[in-house]
């Protein structure tokens, strides 16, 4: 097929923002197109060579397009890049020098056998995936080849397609529904064929194989398509609401609640004797940024394939607790992937099966799902299911969404139980619903806090106090009572100094003013006074500060505690932050959030 026809295409797109203009066109053009090309066009007008979650990028440098223009027109490079930088887009640079070079040669009765006569789509989609493929060294020259080679054969308009494409700028702004459409029209004659073509599409997130599999195979096939490992899902999301009465209501009196961790979505595909993969939310396929979540999810699912889906959270290596989501973020680099292995390492929290052992579960309601998934996992201390009750009643599902801020998560999906409960692919529902803090609060002040314990470090902080177990101040009763564990904010010199800095105060046991649940590897007698900032104060079943002020079993504990850096030697234990002054922080936290 003549590369001209999808360049014409392309032209009537950008001259229209109606949808259904759009649509008509590809209607028309999908028709004409040969079957065996057509999931390379679909890619095409979506301005790549392969679906988005096939980790190969096109990317070519600007550096290198002017080169190749320069060598396809014979006209200096230097030349090429002023004319750049006078029009802004390379590919009207293509299509100005190749009309004028057209021009000459057909002046110069210039041989056209071998210029401008026209490419045809294969061998664009030829090069560009040879382009996208080289690599190492000479893989620079060899892309220059490439892309002059077909720059020299194309004619004006097709150059100027060939190079907005190799150069990432193709935006023609055709949406993937527009495309669907277009196809149910095309190769059904409806529209009324859209919805098995759409689930065949959200369960693959692969529109050319989509296309392609409907052309050759017809709809039956398509309706029989279901998920597989190594395609990525694309994800179901959830609708928001802001009270668990709220929540109930919608969910019909009865739902499932899981822990909403803070941390990054993933999708997890193990093929059947083959690889392991990890897709974000967006389907890029993040394997290398997390080989430590690989071996999780290889030691801990017992399946031959499967896909399950969960949260990569960050967990502080030191105490266990959980880290915020930008922790995280540093794990998301191209280069020191072992470094920052050791400094972040990841934890998993699995919700979901979509598939196990050659069976497709989206259509299984979640209850099923559910169980599928504690079947499969084999839970260990960095692997494990997302947390998760079954809730009837509003203050069930408060008391629940506050154990879980306390644990460090952002709140709680609430998850309806129903048979038509099934995972709606690709769609924002309210089969699911996250209830969340809507605020963002930052603990107005500073509090000064009295270290009780210390738990020994791991990795970089092994031999040393990497932990503070911190107390606050219980006037009436002349105790201390624990709010927080606090493990950043340290300098790695104090870190080697906490031991001999604490050594005066260590005791073999709990000393009698300290109340705790908790048990430290070290006790300490309250002496040494720390400010720490923290993110907000939440309600907490292990800590013993302000234990029952609020709610029956649940004390108080600073989320993300960090030391300030100052160690306030002018203050004695009796001086710090009181119990009584933390009830008071957080009531006035829930003031501002009804506010
Ligand atoms: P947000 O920014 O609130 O996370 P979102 O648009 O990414 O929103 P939503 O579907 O609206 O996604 O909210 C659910 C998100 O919460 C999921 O994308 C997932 O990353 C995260 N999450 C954490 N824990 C769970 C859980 N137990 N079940 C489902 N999603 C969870």
């Amino acid at each position: 097929m003549r590369y001209a026809e999808l360049a014409e295409v392309y032209d009537k797109v950008s001259q229209t923002t109606k949808r259904l203009e759009i649509t008509d066109i590809l209607v028309g053009f999908l028709k004409e197109c040969p079957s065996d090309i057509i999931d390379k066009v679909v890619y095409l007008t979506q301005g790549r060579l392969y679906p988005e979650f096939v980790p190969i990028e096109l990317g070519v440098a600007n550096r290198l397009i002017i080169r190749s223009i320069a060598k396809a027109t014979a006209v200096k490079e230097s030349e090429v890049e002023q004319l750049y930088k006078k029009i802004g887009d390379l590919g009207n640079v293509a299509y100005d020098l190749l009309s004028k070079s057209s021009k000459q040669s057909t002046l110069d009765s210039y041989s056209t056998e071998t210029r401008g006569n026209g490419v045809t789509v294969e061998h664009v989609y030829e090069n560009l995936d040879r382009i996208a493929r080289a690599q190492g060294g000479g893989s620079q020259e060899e892309k220059i080849r490439l892309l002059s080679d077909l720059l020299r054969d194309a004619l004006p308009r097709e150059a100027m397609y060939i190079v907005r494409t190799v150069s990432g700028a193709l935006r023609l702004g055709v949406a993937d529904m527009t495309i669907l459409d277009a196809m149910a029209i095309a190769f059904c004659g409806s529209k009324d064929a859209r919805p098995p073509i759409e689930n065949a599409y959200n369960v693959s997130s692969d529109l050319g194989a989509v296309a392609r599999i409907l052309v050759e195979r017809g709809l039956g096939a398509i309706k029989s398509f279901g998920a597989s490992p190594g395609r990525p899902i694309r994800p179901m999301l959830a609708e928001r609401l802001s009270s668990p009465e709220e929540i109930l209501e919608k969910m019909g009196g009865k739902c499932a609640v899981e822990y909403k961790y803070d941390g990054e979505r993933v999708q997890i595909h193990k093929q059947e004797g083959g690889s392991t993969a990890l897709y974000s939310r967006r389907l890029e396929n993040i394997s290398d940024h997390y080989p430590d979540v690989l071996k999780l999810a290889g030691e801990g699912i017992r399946s031959k394939s499967c896909i399950v889906e969960g949260e990569i959270v960050a967990v502080d290596p030191d105490t266990g607790d959980l880290l915020p989501f930008q922790q995280l973020m540093h794990r998301r680099r191209k280069y020191g992937i072992e470094e920052a292995m050791s400094a972040y390492p990841a934890s998993l929290r699995l919700f979901d099966a979509l598939y196990y052992d050659g069976k497709d579960l989206t259509g299984e309601p979640y209850p099923r799902r559910r169980a599928m998934l504690s079947k499969i996992v084999k839970e260990s201390e960095r692997l494990r299911l997302a947390e998760q009750k079954v809730v009837v009643k509003a203050e069930e599902l408060e008391a629940f969404f506050e154990d879980a801020i306390a644990e460090g998560c952002e709140g709680l999906v609430a998850k309806s139980l129903g048979e038509e409960s099934l995972y709606k692919a690709g769609a924002r529902g309210w089969l699911w619903i996250k209830y969340k803090r809507d605020y963002k609060s930052e603990m107005n002040d500073t509090v000064d806090l009295v270290a009780v314990g210390g738990y020994m470090g791991t990795g970089r902080r092994a031999g040393n106090i990497g932990t503070l177990l911190l107390a606050a101040y219980d006037e009436s009763d002349d105790v201390f009572r624990t709010v927080c564990k606090c493990s950043t904010g340290f300098s790695d010199e104090e870190i080697r100094n906490m031991k001999k800095l604490l050594d005066p105060s260590i005791i073999p046991h709990r000393h009698g003013r300290v109340d705790s649940k908790l048990i430290p590897d070290i006790w300490l007698v309250p002496s040494k006074v720390l400010e720490i900032r923290g993110a907000e104060i939440t309600l907490s079943p292990i800590h013993t500060c302000g234990l029952d002020s609020i709610r029956k079993g649940a004390g108080m504990a600073i989320r993300f505690p960090r030391f300030t850096g100052k160690w306030r030697t002018d203050k004695s234990p009796e001086d710090a932050t009181t119990v009584n002054e933390i009830i008071e922080m957080y009531n006035k936290q829930l003031k501002k959030i009804s506010e």
